[in-house]
């Protein structure tokens, strides 16, 4: 039997390591979906992709061929058959990735891989549109988020450990705009499905976020 779990929300609302912590309980597949809209924004910025223009999105994005392959137990993004994990993780991609995800063209590349895994195999799947669009049977649907100050908190701490200069009102301020874009696009917009559980992690412990997934999917599956 197979079993998706999708976990939805703004940009760092912790779904990557609530996610990932949740799978490894369940011994599910983690796909972060996010990485994959990264790795177009990538080559989109390597290509010298305007992001304000879509029609250049649009015929640019074709060139970029997006896989997924799991190596010890990490999904690792491959690019034209490249590995691009070291390159996802910065602002200026992030911030790129939220204005060509808008673009229909880049959600149609990535629509049937998404759905492929999660047809193939039992996975947690994070990302924007999971509950909404991409899984809309899955067995748990969670709406993960946070206010806006925790979550920028949050990133700063993890670019200062990575080494990174940054700046916490910056951070805030691109948080804001993104979930903003995130929610206000046409397709695919950021929003909770109807048949989702709220979470708010502000004042809850990475093991409390959890505890409560996995209680929703024994209650939801009887398993
Ligand atoms: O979650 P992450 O910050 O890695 O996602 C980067 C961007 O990719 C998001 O701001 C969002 O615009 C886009 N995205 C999306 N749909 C998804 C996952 C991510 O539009 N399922």
């Amino acid at each position: 039997m197979v079993y998706n779990i999708a976990i939805d929300g703004p940009a760092g609302a912790g779904k990557s390591t609530i996610a990932k912590r949740v799978a490894k309980e369940l011994s599910f597949i983690y796909v972060d979906t996010g990485a994959m809209y990264r790795a177009m924004a990538y080559y989109l910025i390597q290509q010298h992709v305007n992001g304000s223009v879509p029609e250049e999105i649009a015929s640019k994005c074709r060139g970029a061929d997006i896989s997924i392959e799991y190596r010890q137990g990490e999904q690792i993004v491959l690019l034209n058959g490249e590995n691009v994990n070291a390159y996802l993780r910065t602002e200026e991609v992030g911030n790129m990735a939220s204005v060509s995800s808008a673009n229909p063209s880049v959600r149609a590349r990535l629509l049937d891989l998404q759905r492929g895994l999660a047809a193939a195999q039992s996975v947690v799947m994070d990302g924007r549109d999971i509950g909404t669009t991409i899984l809309p049977d899955a067995a748990v649907k969670i709406y993960l988020t946070a206010s806006s100050e925790t979550r920028a908190r949050r990133r700063y701490k993890e670019l200062i450990e990575k080494g990174e200069e940054c700046n916490i009102e910056e951070i805030q301020k691109d948080i804001e705009e993104r979930d903003q874009r995130d929610m206000n696009r046409e397709i695919s917009p950021l929003c909770q499905a109807e048949d989702a559980v709220l979470v708010d992690s502000s004042e809850m412990t990475i093991e409390e976020v959890v505890s409560t997934i996995l209680n929703v999917f024994h209650e939801k599956t009887g398993n």
